[in-house]
C-alpha cells in the first residue's frame, strides 16, 4: 500500500501548512476538515487537514499523525474554502486562520512534565552526598535535588518554577539534566447518545403510532434528545428506540452531558407585531431574493426604530421553512441575548434549534454550542463576528446586523472583517446576505447606490413615532457662561433634572473609560506615558492606579513628575468613572449605574446592568459605546452625548464617519417607547458636517458630502487600502527592516498604485514594538494584492522575519 500524506493546518504564525504521513490504523478516518494531533517541534498541536497528498515536500523529515480528533470532520469543504480565502485575500498565515475558525478542543489536554534524566540524576546525587557543583547555582542544584526526592517527576507549572530564576530550566534542559515531556490526555467527559429523526424508513410497513409520536417529538417539537428524556416524553421502551435506530429512522451521536447554562431567561414572550406598510415591503423584497435561490447582497438601510428585528425574524423564519439555515451577526455580545432571546422565542419551539456563540462563553459551552450546529440540531446561529464560522450546512442566509460596526473587523491575525467574509460565505453557498444598518458604512452604501447591492429602505420609524429631536451644546458657550469646565454643560444637567421630575430615564455618554485619560505635569509638560506603548495612561481612580488601553500595563498614581519630580502633576480629561462620580454629585437622590468595559467584564455584569436599567430600577445610565448600539429602551427620554468631538481629531480618515454613525445610534436610543425623546450633543465644532448632518439625523446628506471628500482624497471606497507594519522590539530591526521593504516597494509606486512611508506609524510604539508603517492605496484591488504578496515573498528572502511584518487589508483604522 502506497504511504498516505495529508497537508496540516497548525496554529503558528507561518505562511505554510505541514505535511504528515498517516498511519494506516488512522487511514480510514483522517479526511479533509477533520482535527488531528500532530508532533510539532517539541509539542503536540492541534491542526486541521486541508487535502490529502501522495507527495511530500523534498529533504524535510515526515512525521507521523498521533490522533484524530473527530467523528465527522468538524470543517465542512465550504469552510475549509472560506479559510482558504480569508488566508489569501487578507495575507493572514494560513494556520492562523483556521485556529480563528476551528472548535475550541476540549477533547483532549496537554500535560507537561518536567523529567530528571540519567545525567541529572548523577549530578543531584552527587550534590546530595556534599560535592560542590561549580557549574550549577545553588537554586538550581537544589532544583535538582527537589526533582530527586519526587522520584525524578514534576508537573511543569507555576508551582515547580517556584525559586528558580528565570531561565534556569530552559538551562538545565539545555545542558542534558532536565527533559520536559509533553502527553497528551483525553479529558474525561460525560458523554451521552442523543437522537435525531432521520426519516429513511426501512422498506415495507408504514410508521406505527409509537414511531410516529417519536418523528413528531424529534422533528417538530422538540429536536434532537438524550435518551432519557425520549424514554421519557414519548413513553416508548428503550428497545423501540434500539430497533427504529437499526432501521434507519432515527440517528445518534454521542455529545458532552455537561450542563450548559440557558443564557435565556425563560418565560419570555416577544411581542407579536404585524408587519407594517414599510416592513411589508422590504420582507416582499427579500421573499422574492429567495425565491431566486441564488447569491446575492440586500442592504436594509431603516432608520433607528424602523423595525429592522421584525423583518430579520421573518426572514429567518422563512429560510427555515425552506429547510435552509440562518447565521445572524450582531456587533456585540450583549446582543446576542437581545436577538437570541427574540430567535428562541420564535424558533426554539419549533426548532429547538438556536444556537449562541461568542468569545465570552467557555470553551466548554461554545465547543457544545458549535457541535450543537454542527450536528445539525441548532439551524439558527446567533453571534459576534466569529459566528460566520458557525459550521451550518445548507446556509440561506446570513444577517449582518448594523453592518457598519467596526466590532467586525478583527484587529489581530487574521485581520479580518466578519462583514465582508459573511458575503464571501453567502456566496461560496448560494446563500442570500442582508445587511442591516441605520447609517450604513460608506462602503456598503456606495455598492447598494451602484446597483452591485439591492438597497431595501425603511424611512419611518414604527408607528409613525417621530424620531428624537437633537440639540447642539455649543461647549464655548457654555464655558463664556459659566467661566468653568464641566462635563455636564448648564443645558445637559437641566434635561437631567427634569428627567428625574417627570420620572423617566436618561442615558450619558462618553467616550472613554476611567477617571482621566491624561496625566500632565504642570511644570514640564510631560504626560505619562506606557512603558511599553507611545501613550497615554488613563487613571483609574477606584482602581487607584495608571492603566494602558493597548497594553494593559498597570503604573502606580504618581505624586511627583516622573520627568521632572514637580509636585504638579494634574490629571486631564474626563472619562465614564469621573463622569459617574460628578453625575452622583450633582444628582444626590438619583439611581445611577455605569456600563463600560470597567464595570462589565462578565455577561452577568452586563445582564444586570442593563436589566436594571430597562426594568426602571435605575435613572441614569452613564457609558462608553456600548450603550449606543442596538438596545431599545421604551422609557428613556434623554440622551446626552458629552463631546461628540473626541472622535473627530483623531488622524484617521474615517473618522468624521464614525461620529456620524455614533451620534445618529446614539440619538436613536431616546424616544423608542410611546414617550418623545431628546437629544443633547455637547461639542465644541458644531459647524463640523459630521456633527450637523447628525443633528439632522440625515444619513443621505451625510453620506454625499463624505463621499465627495473620498474621492478628492483617493479613500475608500473609491480606492483599496492596505495598511502595512512593521515592528520590531528592536529600534534597530524595525528601522532597517522598514528601509529594506522599501527597497521592494518603490520600484512599484505610480504603477496603478500608491505606495506611502515607511514612516513612523501614529502609534509609534505598541505592545513594547517599534512600528513603522507603508499605506498601500488602488483603485484596484488586484494590484494591491499581487504587490501585497510580493511583498512578503520579498521579506522571505531578505531575512525579514515574517513575524516582524504585518498586513492588514482594508483596515478600519490607520493608527
Ligand atoms: P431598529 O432595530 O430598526 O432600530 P427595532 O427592531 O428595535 O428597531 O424595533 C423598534 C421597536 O418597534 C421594538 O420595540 C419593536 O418591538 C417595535 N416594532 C417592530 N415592528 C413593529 C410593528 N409592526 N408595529 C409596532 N411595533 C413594532
Ligand atoms: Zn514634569
Ligand atoms: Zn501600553
Amino acid at each position: 500500500m502506497t504511504q498516505l500524506y495529508c497537508n496540516v493546518a497548525l496554529p503558528v504564525p507561518l505562511r505554510t501548512t505541514f505535511t504528515y504521513a498517516v498511519p494506516e490504523t488512522l487511514c480510514p478516518q483522517v479526511q479533509p476538515g477533520i482535527r488531528v494531533l500532530v508532533p510539532f517541534r517539541k509539542k503536540s498541536l492541534v491542526g486541521v487537514v486541508l487535502e490529502m497528498t501522495k507527495t511530500v515536500p523534498e529533504g524535510t523529515k515526515i512525521r507521523e499523525i498521533q490522533q484524530v480528533l473527530d467523528r465527522v470532520p468538524a470543517l465542512t469543504p465550504k469552510l475549509l474554502e472560506l479559510g482558504r480565502w480569508i488566508a489569501s485575500y487578507y495575507l493572514a498565515p494560513i494556520g492562523e486562520v483556521f485556529r480563528a475558525m476551528l472548535p475550541p478542543a476540549t477533547e483532549i489536554s496537554l500535560k507537561r512534565r518536567i523529567v530528571l534524566t540519567d545525567s541529572g540524576q548523577a549530578l543531584a546525587e552527587k550534590w546530595k552526598d556534599g560535592t560542590t557543583l561549580t557549574d550549577l547555582t545553588e537554586a538550581e542544584a537544589e532544583f535538582l535535588q527537589r526533582m530527586l526526592e519526587k522520584k525524578g517527576e514534576l508537573a511543569l507549572g507555576a508551582g515547580s518554577k517556584r525559586g528558580m530564576i528565570p531561565g534556569a530550566l530552559e538551562r538545565l534542559e539545555r545542558r542534558g539534566f532536565l527533559e520536559i515531556r509533553e502527553t497528551v490526555e483525553g479529558r474525561k467527559r460525560k458523554m451521552q447518545y442523543v437522537f435525531a429523526w432521520k426519516g429513511k424508513a426501512a422498506a415495507g410497513g408504514k410508521p406505527g403510532e409509537k414511531e410516529e409520536r417519536i418523528r413528531v417529538l424529534l422533528e417538530t417539537e422538540r429536536g434532537p434528545l438524550p435518551m432519557p428524556q425520549l424514554l421519557k416524553l414519548a413513553q416508548v421502551s428503550r428497545a423501540l428506540i434500539e430497533r427504529m435506530l437499526r432501521d434507519g429512522l432515527l440517528e445518534n451521536w454521542e455529545e458532552p452531558i455537561d450542563p450548559v447554562e440557558d443564557p435565556f431567561e425563560t418565560g419570555y414572550t416577544p411581542p407579536a407585531h404585524t408587519l407594517n406598510e414599510t416592513q411589508e415591503s422590504a420582507f416582499k423584497a427579500i421573499r422574492a431574493r429567495f425565491e431566486l435561490g441564488e447569491f446575492g447582497v440586500q442592504l436594509l438601510y431603516g432608520v433607528t426604530g424602523s423595525g429592522k428585528t421584525e423583518v430579520y425574524l421573518r426572514s429567518i423564519q422563512d429560510t427555515l421553512a425552506r429547510g435552509k439555515t440562518a447565521i445572524v451577526l450582531v456587533p456585540e455580545i450583549a446582543l446576542t441575548l437581545w436577538i437570541g432571546r427574540q430567535c428562541r422565542a420564535w424558533f426554539g419551539a419549533r426548532f429547538e434549534g438556536v444556537a449562541v456563540l461568542h468569545s465570552a462563553l467557555s470553551d466548554v459551552e461554545r465547543a457544545q454550542e458549535w457541535w450543537r450546529v454542527r450536528n445539525g440540531a441548532a439551524r439558527v446561529v446567533v453571534g459576534t463576528r466569529s459566528a460566520i464560522f458557525a459550521p451550518v450546512e445548507n446556509l440561506g442566509l446570513v444577517i449582518v446586523d448594523e453592518e457598519q460596526e467596526s466590532s467586525y473587523k478583527q484587529e489581530e491575525t487574521p485581520r479580518y472583517h466578519g462583514r465582508d467574509v459573511a458575503i464571501v460565505r453567502a456566496k461560496l453557498e448560494n446563500a442570500l446576505a442582508l445587511l442591516g444598518s441605520a447609517t450604513p458604512s460608506m462602503e456598503s452604501y456606495h455598492h447598494a447606490a451602484n446597483g452591485k447591492y439591492e438597497l431595501l429602505t425603511m424611512g419611518l420609524r414604527v408607528e409613525n413615532r417621530n424620531l428624537a429631536a437633537v440639540e447642539i451644546v455649543d461647549l464655548r458657550e457654555d464655558f463664556q457662561q459659566t467661566q468653568k469646565t464641566s462635563p455636564i454643560s448648564q443645558t445637559l444637567h437641566a434635561g437631567i433634572a427634569e428627567c428625574l421630575s417627570f420620572r423617566t430615564q436618561a442615558l450619558v455618554l462618553i467616550n472613554r473609560r476611567g477617571y482621566s485619560w491624561s496625566v500632565l505635569c504642570r511644570s514640564c509638560g510631560a504626560s505619562v506615558q506606557c512603558v511599553n506603548c507611545s501613550i497615554s495612561m488613563t487613571h483609574h481612580k477606584s482602581r487607584n492606579r495608571l492603566e494602558c488601553h493597548y497594553c494593559g500595563s498597570i503604573q502606580a498614581v504618581p505624586k511627583a513628575c516622573p520627568k521632572c519630580e514637580s509636585k504638579f502633576v494634574y490629571f486631564f480629561g474626563e472619562g465614564s468613572e469621573h463622569l459617574e462620580e460628578r453625575l452622583r454629585k450633582e444628582f444626590p437622590g438619583a439611581r445611577i449605574a455605569r456600563l463600560d468595559r470597567d464595570t462589565a467584564r462578565t455577561k452577568q455584569q452586563y445582564q444586570e446592568t442593563l436589566g436594571a436599567f430597562a426594568s426602571g430600577a435605575l435613572d441614569i445610565l452613564v457609558g462608553t459605546q456600548m450603550l449606543a448600539k442596538g438596545h431599545d429602551f421604551q422609557r428613556v427620554t434623554l440622551v446626552g452625548v458629552i463631546s461628540a468631538d473626541a472622535s473627530l481629531s483623531l488622524p484617521d480618515f474615517r473618522a468624521a464617519e464614525r461620529t456620524f454613525q455614533l451620534l445618529t445610534q446614539v440619538a436613536g436610543r431616546a424616544g423608542r417607547g410611546e414617550l418623545p425623546g431628546r437629544v443633547l450633543i455637547q461639542t465644541y465644532y458644531p459647524e463640523h458636517y459630521a456633527v450637523e448632518d447628525a443633528v439632522r439625523q440625515d444619513y443621505l446628506a451625510f453620506y454625499e458630502r463624505e463621499l465627495h471628500f473620498r474621492r478628492m482624497m483617493m479613500y475608500p471606497p473609491f480606492t483599496s487600502l492596505a495598511n502595512v507594519i512593521v515592528r520590531n522590539a528592536n529600534l534597530e530591526n524595525a528601522i532597517r527592516w522598514s528601509r529594506r521593504l522599501s527597497e521592494y516597494f518603490a520600484p512599484h509606486d505610480g504603477k496603478g498604485i500608491r505606495i506611502l512611508g515607511p514612516a513612523s506609524a501614529p502609534l509609534a510604539r505598541l505592545k513594547k514594538e517599534h512600528r513603522y508603517q507603508f499605506l498601500l492605496k488602488s483603485p484596484k484591488k488586484s494590484v494591491l494584492t499581487k504587490i501585497l504578496s510580493g511583498a512578503l515573498a520579498f521579506c522571505d528572502t531578505n531575512e525579514i522575519p515574517q513575524t516582524a511584518v504585518l498586513v492588514d487589508m482594508d483596515p478600519l483604522t490607520l493608527l
